[in-house]
């Protein structure tokens, strides 16, 4: 399960995540949209309607003022086109004098009666009001009648009021409500279908993949993960296919491996077994034989116990990973003390073990894995040299690195075994390295010891002239990112 903050997060349903995008991105947005028209349309409406009822207003200001309606309104013909344009629509208008008495009303409810209306009292200092009542639905259009022989005239003879109903304007915008209401329902339901369909169609492979799995578990079907219905799918598998390679790779070699312990393991024993069987099917076998049979029967014995505690070094190094004991460590002392313990050895081989060292060196290692990796590497120039042969090991640093080279005169390494070297086991010629006590676990030790300190090494060899191992390893340990 993911962790983020230390808090577990529940994993999203698939369904739900693709329902939350689809009503976010397409449902949403038009649901804005069609709200957002609607009220434009009854905008858009609202205005037409105002100025249509002006432009009948003026003609009617215009007739009013040229009839003098406003000191004699018997003047029947636009009394009658008064109501016939109220009726039309739907509404009531109102003639009023400058002291604001209603003179006409197309209601006949208020005539002779003095209305003190905010749009009237307005409209009295010559400014027309437009207020829209959508309470009431109506639109008042209340204007200024002026004496039409003076067009800028300021003073004000009247005021003509227009109510108009709306009614249409929100029959129409109820009729859109209503199928906006209607498309947001068929969308929130085509969008749960939709969200259905898009879950069920990623839900496929993902199940797909998990029975793949499952299968490569239990050991059916190819042992491949082969999902290739979407391109992601596919980049998937490959990926899996790859980690599930190498941790085949890293199971075959963990298999090599225990085989070739119980292997080297059985060597020595089997020729103690033999060694032991062939003395006591001897009668009469005399001391000298017996004593030659078990310094035999004891040099076995001291090859098991450096096959084990070369195993248990390797084992170790492999286990604690990255625990190493870093300390600032002279390492011109370090190699000079362990030159002066193998040079017993070399003296035996009749091999020349020398040291150069070019500058003064301090690094951070770990001081025992680092001597072991060193150690490994003289002691094979020892070992595999030949006899009046040298070992020659310098010392030498950058600003960054520090290079130890072991340099020798030997036997030297075949071309096609060189990238073998450093893989346990293997020995160049077996019955050689088993007769000088090798075991074929020494390099595979010293690649471990300086690869954990982030170190390189190289091995160059003639076959005959000599090997030359070159170790760098950065002068300041540096930690692993965790
Ligand atoms: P071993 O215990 O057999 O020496 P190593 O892992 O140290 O195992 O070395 C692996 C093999 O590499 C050796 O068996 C030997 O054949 C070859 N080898 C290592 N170092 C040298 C060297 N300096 N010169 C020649 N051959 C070497």
């Amino acid at each position: 399960m993911n962790k983020r903050n230390g808090k577990e997060r529940k994993p999203k349903s698939i369904k739900l995540f693709v329902f939350i995008a689809i009503i976010a991105v397409g449902v949403i947005p038009g649901m804005l949209i069609m709200g957002g028209a609607m009220r434009l349309y009854e905008d858009r409406s609202l205005q037409s309607e105002v100025s249509s009822v002006l432009a009948e207003a003026k003609l009617l200001v215009n007739q009013i003022e040229s009839v003098g309606y406003l000191n004699d309104p018997t003047n029947d013909a636009l009394t009658t086109n008064l109501s016939s344009v109220g009726n039309a629509y739907f509404g009531r208008i109102m003639v009023l004098d400058s002291s604001l008495r209603v003179i006409r009303d197309t209601y006949g409810v208020d005539e002779g009666r003095i209305v003190v209306w905010n749009n009237a009292v307005t409209a009295l200092s010559g400014e027309t009001v437009n207020t829209y009542d959508r309470g009431h639905s109506v639109i008042i259009v209340t204007v200024p009648i002026r004496s039409a022989y003076s067009e800028d005239q300021k003073e004000v003879d009247g005021v003509l009021i227009i109510t108009k109903s709306t009614d249409s304007i929100s029959r129409n915008i109820k009729f859109y409500r209503e199928i906006f209401i209607l498309v947001t329902l068929v969308l929130l339901f085509a969008s749960v279908g939709l969200s259905f369909y898009l879950s069920s169609a990623v839900k496929k492979p993902v199940e797909k993949m998990k029975k793949s799995i499952l299968d490569i578990k239990n050991g059916l079907g190819s042992g491949t993960l082969e999902v290739n219905d979407f391109s992601e799918t596919s980049e998937i598998s490959e990926s899996f296919n790859g980690v599930l390679e190498q941790m085949r790779s890293i199971d075959d070699s963990r298999q090599e491996f225990v085989s070739n312990v119980s292997h080297e393991l059985k060597t020595p024993l089997t020729s103690m077994k033999v060694l032991a069987d062939s003395i006591n099917s001897m009668e009469d076998a005399p001391i000298d034989m017996y004593k030659e049979f078990m310094a035999d029967i004891g040099n076995e014995i001291d090859r098991e116990t450096k096959i084990i505690n070369d195993l248990l070094s390797l084992v170790k190094l492999d286990k604690s990973g990255n625990a190493l004991n870093i300390t600032q460590v002279n390492m011109n002392e370090l190699m000079e003390l362990l030159l002066k313990r193998l040079s017993p050895i070399a003296e035996k081989q009749k091999v020349d073990l020398v040291m150069e060292s070019f500058r003064p060196v301090t690094a951070e290692v770990d001081e025992v894995k680092f001597s072991l990796a060193i150690m490994n590497l003289v002691e094979n120039g020892i070992k595999y040299n030949v006899e009046g042969g040298y070992v020659h090991v310098s010392l030498n640093a950058d600003h960054q690195y520090f290079f130890v080279r072991v340099e020798d005169s030997g036997m030297g390494i075949p071309e096609d075994s060189i990238s073998h070297i450093f893989d346990r086991f293997y020995r160049v010629d077996k019955s050689h390295s088993r007769e000088i006590g090798g075991t074929g676990l020494g390099l595979a030790i010293t690649k471990n010891c300086v690869v954990m300190h982030h170190g390189e090494i190289k091995v160059r060899s003639t076959e005959g002239e000599g090997t030359t191992f070159d170790v760098r390893v950065p002068l300041r340990y540096i930690e692993e990112e965790k």
